[in-house]
């Protein structure tokens, strides 16, 4: 197949056997859902909000967002559209919402955690994200998933569903980035509707590893063995409350970790739309019982070379 083939391919994403791995593309702009037109992406799976707000001084209204939202929606034409609220702090510093005097910001009033110092932020997103999505046809808004980033506890999941649902969001969900979430994933997963792994925040505070510094990339690989317990852990209870349990770190993008997080329980991946059609095309390979040896080779070996060697040791010869 060459790579026109591949690119041209836009079936729902499935392993050989047809179990479904929805493949979702991740986003940070409007005219990035726009550019996914009928490609690879069977929606998108991460949109990060806070990149709609990098140059604003103050901010941003919910009559500002509103439209915003209305036009990404409009743009992702009825398709899963998994929607982050801001992310600010540490690595995503927005001038409006970043706390100048923090000494260990990744540990700090990040993500979530405003709603402690800025609640009216989250109020007003929400409100926003809400408005947008009851202008939709009723059939298009539950297509419409909204998650926090940054979750610590099944109390913070719960507050965050109340208030989203508050303003009339129906599909809620909890991103899974930090260690003591993926630990007590069911509890979280009694709370809302999905969650989203972020591999590379859980692989930063798995390893408390920075995620910016070079130097420790070995640290920050997502085949980590502890890394991927994590993600064991927090699939496994996707499976058993049959809820929703996506990834949409960068770990996504990588055909090969794609098949063991396929094996692990994961039930979406998302990435940036280019990396597509070549997951697509390994899971098309793999059935689900290939994907779950390879799982169970990565989890059992010592390091994250030999994890990542386990799993390919055991893909198929044609891929
Ligand atoms: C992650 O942490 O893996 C994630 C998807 O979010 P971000 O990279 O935007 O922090
Ligand atoms: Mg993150």
């Amino acid at each position: 197949e060459g790579e026109r083939a591949l690119a041209e391919d836009t079936s729902p994403g499935a392993t050989a056997d047809g179990h479904p791995v929805a493949l979702l593309a991740n986003v940070g702009t409007v005219d990035d859902i726009e550019r996914l037109g009928p490609s690879a992406a069977e929606g998108v799976g991460l949109f990060r909000t806070e990149v709609l707000f990098l140059d604003a001084v103050r901010a941003p209204s919910r009559e500002q967002q509103t439209p915003v939202y209305a036009h990404a929606f409009a743009a992702a034409k009825g398709a899963r559209t998994v929607v982050r609220t801001l992310d600010a702090g540490a690595d995503k510093p927005l001038a409006f919402a970043t706390q100048e005097d923090e000494e260990n910001p990744a540990l700090g009033v990040r993500g979530y955690r405003l709603v402690r110092t800025l609640p009216e932020l989250l109020e007003e997103q929400l409100a926003a994200l809400g408005e947008a999505t009851r202008a939709l046809p009723a059939a298009d808004r539950a297509q419409v998933w909204v998650m926090a980033p940054m979750i610590s506890t099944p109390e913070e999941a719960r507050i965050f569903a109340r208030l989203a649902r508050a303003h009339g969001i129906e599909t809620v969900g909890a991103m899974i980035e930090v260690p003591a979430a993926a630990l007590r994933a069911d509890a979280i997963l009694a709370e809302v509707d999905f969650v989203s792994l972020g591999t590379n925040d859980l692989a930063q505070y798995t390893m408390a590893a920075d995620r910016l510094d070079g130097a420790l990339t070995d640290l920050l690989d997502p085949w980590q063995p502890a890394v991927l317990s994590l993600v064991a852990a927090t699939a496994r209870a996707g499976t058993a409350t049959r809820k929703p349990v996506g990834v949409c770190g960068e770990s996504a993008s990588d055909p090969l970790m794609a098949l063991v997080l396929t094996g692990l329980g994961v039930t979406s991946l998302s990435m940036s739309a280019p990396a597509l059609p070549a997951v697509r095309h390994a899971l098309r390979h793999h059935p689900l019982s290939q994907c779950r040896a390879m799982a169970e080779a990565a989890l059992s070996a010592p390091t994250a070379p030999q994890a990542r060697q386990a799993a390919l040791t055991l893909t198929a010869p044609e891929v």
